[in-house]
């Protein structure tokens, strides 16, 4: 495993992060404690030590704790080795109400990962809708004495928000580090490239999540990518060449993959092996271009499977819809996919149900038009 230092805090961690948002499952919700632990086992044997959870994680909403943290306190706990890891978790911004909702959650956070301290606590999902609250309800000076009486140790946020919200943020205060959506199709939305770079000037430590857009960049791979991806003169996979990408970045320190097989966990870590900064060559920078090219001109949605304008209040499964509607647009024959869309989700998830409220919208990290794209995704697999 390779390490680097986040930032200014000169901490080292290991390039590869796990992230807990996608833990294997019992049901929808509840942590495989089994599974989960088997492919953590392997990850911290090999190196891993950045740990990243929050609130609402293997929760049925946004609006309550979720699995995640639970399961990862008592992980840890069993295996006795919570001083040789960083933890990340992050206060749900968006249910803070009054300035002792922050020391509650926190509290509360730090009884269902049974420990006395995160390393790293994020404020969670930063935007424009919420940074102001929570800098009028005194969200900075809690966070000042929370680390000054040791319950966190560094301090950071994460966001979906745009370019202009995320420099505001990075501006309001002395991040250790952020948390921003970052890989080869997203240099230019969200923090984007020039975030990346503003909080690398500022000795911010980076740490990236979605490396593979939601499972888009290795998953159904478009035939004319797979030609490209086969051509090569290195032998790559999706993934491989997805995080090669993140690597060869030095102003990231660590890259968080949402993993939940053993397969997914064995290939990162293999890849991180080799996850130098600078490490692509010219022709590699030049063949990850001409596969750029060929989804930009496939992608339908944008979505980063994040869920954050779950639940819908009909119950359309609106990440899942909008996913089958990128697979179909991106595969040649989409008669396959119409036939999981069926097969995989419930009626009552189905674009179909989909009223036009408009809420999922409001909430929608990449602001997306959803209402339109589930009428495509109704138009191309039906009822
Ligand atoms: S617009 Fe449709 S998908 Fe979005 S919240 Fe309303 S009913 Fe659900
Ligand atoms: S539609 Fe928007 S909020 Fe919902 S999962 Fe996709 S990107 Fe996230």
């Amino acid at each position: 495993m390779l390490y680097r230092e986040m930032g200014k805090t000169g901490e080292q961690v290991s390039i590869l992060g796990f992230g807990c948002m996608r833990l294997p499952t019992i049901g929808m919700y509840r942590v495989d404690r089994n599974k989960a632990a088997s492919i953590l086992d392997y990850a911290l044997d090999k190196g891993v030590n950045y740990l990243d959870t929050a609130y609402p994680y293997h929760g049925t909403s946004n609006s309550e704790g979720g699995d995640s943290e639970v399961f990862l306190g008592e992980y840890l706990q069993k295996k006795g080795c919570r001083e040789e890891i960083y933890l990340s978790t992050k206060l749900p911004s968006w249910l803070v109400k009054e300035r002792k909702d922050m020391d509650q959650f926190l509290e509360e956070q730090l009884k269902r990962l049974r420990t006395d301290y995160i390393d790293f606590y994020l404020l969670h999902s930063v935007k424009k809708n919420n940074w102001n609250t929570l800098e009028d309800l005194g969200v900075l000076e809690f966070l000042d004495s929370a680390m000054s009486e040791g319950r966190i140790r560094y301090i950071g946020f994460s966001s979906h928000d745009d370019n202009e919200l995320f420099k505001n943020v990075l501006d309001s205060y002395l991040w250790d580090m952020c948390l921003i959506q970052y890989n080869y199709l997203d240099e230019e939305i969200q923090a984007g490239h020039d975030g990346l770079e503003s909080a690398a000037k500022r000795g911010t430590g980076v740490a990236v999540m979605e490396p593979l857009k939601g499972g888009v960049l290795a998953n159904h791979i478009p035939p004319e990518v797979r030609e490209i991806w086969d051509k090569a003169p290195v032998h790559r996979t999706a993934p491989e060449w997805a995080f090669r990408f993140l690597w060869n970045h030095p102003q990231i320190s660590t890259v968080l993959s949402g993993m939940n097989t053993m397969r997914q966990v064995v290939e990162n870590v293999f890849t991180a092996e080799d996850g130098q900064p600078f490490s692509l060559t010219r022709e590699e920078t030049r063949i990850m271009e001409e596969v750029k090219k060929v989804y930009y001109e496939k992608i339908l949605v944008e979505c980063s499977s994040c869920g954050y304008c779950m639940p819908c209040p009909n119950g359309v499964n609106i990440p899942q819809c909008l996913s089958y509607l990128n697979q179909a647009a991106m595969l040649n024959d989409a008669s396959n996919v119409k036939t999981q869309y069926h097969f995989m989700l419930k009626d009552t998830e189905k674009a179909s149900r989909c009223a036009e409220c408009g809420i999922c919208e409001e909430l929608c990290t990449q602001k997306l038009p959803i209402r339109d794209k589930l009428k495509m995704a109704r138009e191309k697999f039906g009822r």
